[in-house]
Parts: C-alpha cells; structure tokens; sequence
C-alpha cells in the first residue's frame, strides 16, 4: 500500500505533466469508484490547475472543482497513451487529455481505490482531508507529542491513523519506530521529552529519504499488464495481478519462489527458511 512518500512522488510527477492541460472527457468506468453523486462528466473542459497530496489522498485541481483520489492497497494512478475506446476491465476511470489519458485502474476483482468530485466547500469537508492530523514531515517534538499522546494508545498503532498524523502506513510506522529504537508497543503517554525528540528526527530522516527515492522510482507512465513480465517470478510483495492480494515467498540460498496465497494454496502461507532462520 503506498503511504506518503510513495503518493507524494507521484502527485508531484502528475502535476509537473498536467498542469494547464485541458480535459476533453471523463469517464466513470465502474460506478462504484465515484463515490458522489456529480457526474464526472463535470470537468469535461475544464484545465488541470495542479495535482498535489494530503495524507494518502492525491487531489487533481480542476479549477472550482476537486477530484480526490483514494488508491487503497491495489489502485494505480498513472498517464497511458490513449487506445481502446475501453481502457479496460481493471479501469476506474479516466480523464481524456487527447494523446494521452489520466488513468485509475485496480489490480484484482476488488473495487476499493476511490474517486470524489467535489466543490470547494465539500473539498473543506470530505472526511479523509479535512480530519487528518498534521503532516509529519517536518513536525517537531512538541508536535508529535501533541498528536499522538492524547488520547493515548500504543505507538505503532496510532502513528498509522491518518486522524493523529497524516500519510503513514504499516512499512514506514516500522521505519520510523526502528529508526528513533523505540519499542512499536510503547504507550505513548509514557515516553520522555528525549523519545519524542527521538521520533521526530527519526520520521524526518525516514520519510525524506523515502520521498528522495520515490521521487527517482516512481514514473507517472501507468504500466499495462504486458509490461510485467512475469506474474509472480520477482515480485514478492507484489500485488497478485489476478485478485490482487500482496505475494508471498520462499527464500533458498540463491534464489526465491512466488506464490499467491489467496490463489494457489487456500490461503496457506509457506514458512519462510529465510525468516524461520532469523527466528530460530
Ligand atoms: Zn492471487
């Protein structure tokens, strides 16, 4: 699931290549993506302003009107050449730019990523913005303490509700927490003026080098399927191309085999020879 640095990057790649570009069409491809009630239709002919990222949410300005765009574990937001009238049977939707499109589209059956077309006044008050915690890049001490410790809970729990601090996940929640060598079942109304301190240099350094690194890996072209070249080979922690479930794998010495679980084995989960090592 990508979290802050990931969406980021990418709000950032689309903005640089779709703003001022004019809108020709938009199309709602499955209906339960556009979770409001305004024909996406609506932004026919308007320019995009700018595309940018609060929390996990990547928000495509088109002047009065806000496309916010959740992508959930398998949705994919990307640019491809305009082809088939039909983008496809993973498309969400799409926004036409003449050569090109501005796709959504999800891997596997589930439809979970996402789209809201909103005014500015529903824009200040859809839920999963306007109730986010502060964006912790940059968030000192005081801050962070000020967002987590009250209510209280265990840290690495309430460092990944968007509510308390926006954009953070379960793979930089273990980051940042192994950075600041803090516990990740710590109660945070029990750590020192030092530990918070500790949290706040460690997020800084986590998720600015995450960013710097999605910043160079991650491209706005949307891949097809047939640019994967293989479904499962080298692509443990993939997303499965057919239910979209993340892979699984076994690790020998010189090389490792990918399965899906939900797929292959009824859910079975192999042991791991790399990871039973670690833990023996
Ligand atoms: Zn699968």
């Amino acid at each position: 699931m990508p979290e802050l640095p990931e969406i980021q990057a990418l709000a950032e790649g689309l903005d640089r290549e779709l703003t001022g570009v004019r809108v020709e069409s938009a199309v709602a491809w499955q209906a339960a993506t556009l979770k409001t009630s305004r024909p996406l239709s609506e932004v026919a002919g308007a320019t995009i302003t700018g595309v940018r990222r609060r929390g996990k949410v990547i928000i495509v300005d088109l002047g009065p009107r806000h496309l916010a765009i959740h992508l959930m574990s398998a949705g994919r937001l990307g640019l491809r050449e305009t082809g088939p009238a039909r983008p496809g049977r993973q498309a969400g939707f799409s926004l036409e730019l003449g050569e090109r499109r501005l796709l959504l589209t999800e891997l596997g059956r589930k439809r979970r990523a996402t789209a809201h077309l909103l005014d500015d006044a529903e824009l200040a008050e859809h839920a999963p913005v306007a109730r986010l915690g502060p964006e912790p890049l940059g968030l000192d001490a005081d801050g962070w303490r000020t967002a987590l410790s009250a209510p209280p809970g265990q840290l690495h729990s309430v460092l990944r509700r968007g509510r308390r601090v926006a954009g953070i996940g379960r793979c930089y929640a273990s980051e940042i927490m192994w950075a600041a060598r803090l516990a990740p079942f710590r109660r945070t109304d029990g750590l020192s003026p030092e530990e918070w301190g500790r949290l706040a240099e460690a997020a800084d350094t986590v998720l600015s080098r995450a960013l710097e690194r999605a910043r160079e890996r991650i491209t706005t072209a949307l891949p097809t399927r047939e640019e994967r070249l293989t479904a499962v080979h080298q692509h443990y922690g993939d997303p499965c191309l057919r239910c979209g479930a993340d892979l699984h794998r076994v690790s020998f010495s010189e090389w490792e085999l990918v399965y899906c679980a939900r797929c292959q084995t009824d859910g079975k989960v192999y042991a791991d020879r790399r990871m039973s090592r670690l833990l023996r």
